[in-house]
């Protein structure tokens, strides 16, 4: 709720996604975990099941990133398709990388978005852009995950 008030917080001059990857942050909704990449469980999810391939180092862009970390980043992708299909059964992914403002970024550490899509689920919405706030257990979605991530073997 600070997030969405706007109100102060100590770590408002720290990149949130750099946190997450340090283990600095709270880990709860960190799903899957690499050594370029990790994968994180969107606090402001467009639907359910919303998931971050993120690169663990900081990356402004994607042409700061190496040709290592952009495929990891694809493999994470995969992964967090495989999982959400098995977990969630959507009917689609919208699947994307918002860069620079302008386009919708929340963060100035680049990252993939993978959204799960179910037939009907709402009136096209602004998945690249806006935020859509769900009411749901993040928390119990992101542990269940997790141990899906893990049958998985190592990313
Ligand atoms: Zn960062």
């Amino acid at each position: 709720m600070a997030y969405v008030s706007g109100a102060p917080s100590a770590t408002d001059d720290v990149c949130f996604l750099c946190a997450a990857a340090s283990g600095t942050a709270d880990q709860s909704l960190v799903v899957d975990r690499g050594k370029l990449v990790y994968i994180l469980m969107n606090r402001f999810p467009y639907t359910s099941g919303h998931l971050m391939a993120v690169p663990v180092r900081h990356t402004p862009g994607v042409l700061a990133l190496t040709p290592d970390e952009g495929a990891a980043i694809f493999v994470a992708t995969q992964r967090a398709i495989r999982v959400l299909t098995d977990a969630m059964h959507p009917d689609g992914f919208n699947i994307g990388i918002n860069q620079g403002s302008a386009a919708g970024a929340s963060a100035e550490h680049v990252h993939q978005h993978v959204v799960p899509r179910w037939a009907g689920d709402t009136n096209f919405m602004p998945v690249l852009g806006d935020v859509k706030v769900l009411p749901q257990d993040l928390e119990s979605t992101a542990a269940n995950l997790r141990e899906a991530f893990a049958r998985l073997g190592p990313l």
